[in-house]
């Protein structure tokens, strides 16, 4: 192999091997047989061979990784090998990295080819390796190495989320790859938080609907990564940016949340109310939130103190009556919690204590840049707003006839919530105050269901057809199945939850009926709605 004499030299010697036209050919389009299926016999043109150009494409790309202080003009660094070394990356890792950084630098995003998406760069790996029994997953979603790498911020993996994951080690890697050194630290100062507007698009990739949401939440997302950038001055005062969430189960309060914290690339903290308690109680204290966060952030406090927190069922702590003497044991509850997350969130230095396996110590964590964001589904509220809206438009009216008619536009009703009614549900004013943005989300529609199952970022049938592409069959999905699983989803009351579990559902009985088929050795194209007895059909589909 020739000598490289530069950083861009090495990822243009990594691209022109990925990138080369017969490997693109080889494991890509659909026209193309899989490489793993057998080549035609007894024909006299010669068909290249997929596993041939596999394993040629490999031996290069070993020869590259391999490649030691020999193969380098002196003095040049390469960080692609630099990151590798230091994660301990093995083959799979590097080749994984290998392949968004080329995705990266030949400027193709996730859905342009050949490198269609991941599963496509799965596939990808395992045509290389030729070992269609890679276990993937281990990689992307609880790689001790990955994890431990500190890139990896979040707790909770979902399928996707280990992806995104990915995603996010390849953005924090990728300047450093292309510049072919460390960024330095005037141009890390410089870099501008994205503006509202670009946050918002990106939301747009992924979030279908709520318009409105995606709207606001990039602008307090801009404005909290501003402050990350320019801290406040201590006698100037900054707006609170803690925001509320209202909106019914699956809408998507906490996916979109999590989206806004990749695209900061702000650590996050998942956190259910109704699992803390007033402190010495028996249940969790509320400052475990911070320690959460501090472990989101890799044990950073630096970048924690810039963390998002997100408090979900935030309406499950409610306290009827508030200001009433005669509260259940459930409200006092309630009550008790509101005031202990009021303590953390007025707070601006606190000090907790935290085991570690290096013994215990006390840690100082300045909560007054973190962003706090609960959210709850807050059934019951609609009806509060309803009556004060009624009652004030009641008051306009001298006429008892024209007061009985007053109309309300009931399905924007959250829309129209105001702290004093999220106070009547029953939270304490003081609580309501430190929350200043209050921002309600939409229930999904059958249209929004449709829009979810046919964007790849957001449907699980890619997963599934890739999933049996893999085992040999192709599945052919008719139209009439995305509509029944949205009318489905549009009756339950759960949202793209409801959605999703329906789509699990009728796929993992088609995994049963259909694996045990001669799976692997020859191509079937299957209509998944001709796979399963026409009664069970019925059913999953009612
Ligand atoms: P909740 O509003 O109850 O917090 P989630 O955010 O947990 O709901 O949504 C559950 C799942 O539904 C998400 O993981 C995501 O897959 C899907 N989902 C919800 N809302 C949307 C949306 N607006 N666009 C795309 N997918 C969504």
């Amino acid at each position: 192999m020739k000598k490289i004499h530069s950083n861009k030299d090495y990822l243009k010697r990594l691209l022109e091997i990925l990138e080369a036209p017969e490997l693109s050919l080889a494991v890509g389009g659909r026209a193309e047989r899989s490489p793993v299926s057998r080549p035609v016999r007894g024909k006299q043109e010669k068909q290249p061979d997929p596993k041939k150009i596999c394993s040629a494409a490999l031996a290069q790309l070993r020869e590259l990784f391999a490649m030691g202080k020999q193969g380098l003009k002196e003095g040049v660094k390469i960080p692609f090998a630099q990151i590798c070394r230091k994660h301990k990356f093995d083959e799979n890792e590097t080749l994984i990295l290998a392949v968004f950084v080329a995705m990266e630098i030949s400027g193709r995003d996730m859905d342009g080819n050949p490198f269609r998406g991941h599963d496509n760069v799965l596939k990808i790996i395992f045509l290389l390796l030729d070992r269609p029994k890679i276990e993937i997953l281990p990689y992307f979603l609880s790689s001790g190495r990955l994890k431990k790498s500190g890139l990896f911020l979040h707790e909770r993996y979902g399928r996707e989320e280990g992806l995104r994951s990915v995603m996010n080690l390849k953005e924090s890697v990728i300047e450093l790859l292309l510049k072919g050194g460390k960024p330095t630290k005037k141009k890390k100062r410089a870099a501008k938080p994205a503006r509202p507007r670009q946050i918002a698009e990106q939301l747009n990739l992924s979030v279908i609907a709520q318009e409105t949401a995606k709207r606001q939440l990039s602008t307090v997302a801009f404005q909290h990564m501003e402050r990350a950038g320019h801290p406040a001055k201590a006698n100037i005062a900054a707006p609170r940016l803690n925001t509320l969430l209202l909106g019914p189960t699956g809408c998507g309060k906490t996916y979109i949340t999590r989206r806004l914290a990749e695209i900061l690339g702000a650590p996050i903290a998942f956190c259910d109310a109704t699992q803390y308690t007033e402190t010495g109680y028996v249940g969790s204290n509320v400052e475990e939130m911070l320690i959460k966060l501090a472990k989101a952030a890799g044990d950073n406090l630096k970048t924690a103190e810039y963390g998002i927190i997100f408090i979900d069922e935030i309406d499950k702590i409610r306290a009827q009556n508030v200001g009433e003497s005669h509260h259940s044991e459930r409200d006092v509850s309630g009550l008790s919690v509101q005031q202990e997350l009021l303590k953390m969130l007025e707070g601006e230095t606190l000090t907790y204590e935290k085991f570690r396996g290096d013994g215990c110590g006390t840690y100082q964590f300045n909560v007054k840049n973190v962003l706090f964001i609960a959210a709850g589904a807050f059934q019951g509220l609609g009806e509060i707003i309803n009556d004060r809206i009624k009652t004030k438009k009641q008051i306009g009216f001298k006429d008892q006839a024209s007061a009985a008619r007053v109309e309300i536009d009931q399905a924007n009703l959250l829309h129209q919530a105001k702290p004093q009614d999220i106070i009547k549900y029953g939270f304490i004013p003081e609580l309501i105050g430190r929350f200043p943005n209050i921002i309600a989300l939409d229930r999904l529609t059958k249209a929004d269901f449709l829009s979810i199952l046919g964007n790849p970022r957001t449907s699980l049938l890619e997963h599934y057809t890739t999933f049996f592409a893999q085992n040999g069959i192709e599945l052919e999905i008719p139209p009439a199945f995305l509509e029944e699983m949205a009318d489905k989803a549009a009756t339950r009351d759960l949202g793209a939850r409801g959605l999703n579990a329906a789509v699990e559902n009728f796929f993992s009985e088609l995994m049963y009926e259909l694996l045990d088929r001669k799976s692997g050795t020859c191509e079937q194209k299957v209509n998944i709605m001709d796979c399963l007895h026409p009664g069970r059909l019925k059913e999953l589909l009612a």
